[in-house]
């Protein structure tokens, strides 16, 4: 079976480098599936999830939006912030969604909305991560 090598680096270090099959994420045009020998592009991510696979096996990446680089042999994915399943704290992320939701429904007009819908759509992508949601 062909691989292709994908690595994921945050402004923090590399977060996933390894040989999968397959990998499938959001970009802000849609999902997208890439095999190996794919054309190359570029293309924006929404805040998501990347699948890698390998046989029956698919691991999960949390992704903060960021950028998805393409070539035949390799993709590479710039983004925000990166997680591991193993590596969310999911009290966290249930704190973060919490926090997030009672400053949605304040209303207050000194409230950033699209922060913390933003900050929302983090948390929940976070622990549907953890969860195995995908
Ligand atoms: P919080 O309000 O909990 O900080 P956030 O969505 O604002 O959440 P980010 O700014 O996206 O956090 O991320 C800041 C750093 O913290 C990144 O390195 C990110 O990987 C890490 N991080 C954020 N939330 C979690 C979590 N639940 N588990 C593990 N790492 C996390």
């Amino acid at each position: 079976m062909k691989t292709l090598k994908v690595s994921i680096v945050t402004p923090d270090g590399p977060v996933y480098d390894s040989n999968v099959e397959m990998v499938s994420t959001k970009a802000q045009s849609g999902e997208l599936g890439i095999l190996p020998g794919h054309i190359p592009m570029v293309a924006p991510l929404q805040i998501g999830a990347v699948r890698l696979k390998n046989g029956n096996n698919t691991e999960l990446v949390a992704v903060s939006g960021g950028f998805l680089e393409v070539r035949p042999e390799q993709v590479t994915i710039l983004a925000q912030s990166a997680e591991k399943e193993e590596s969310i704290d999911i009290e966290r992320a249930k704190e973060a969604k919490s926090r997030a939701e009672s400053r949605i429904q304040s209303n207050q007009a000194d409230i950033d909305q699209v922060r913390a819908e933003l900050a929302l759509r983090r948390a929940v992508n976070r622990i549907n991560v953890y969860e195995h949601r995908f």
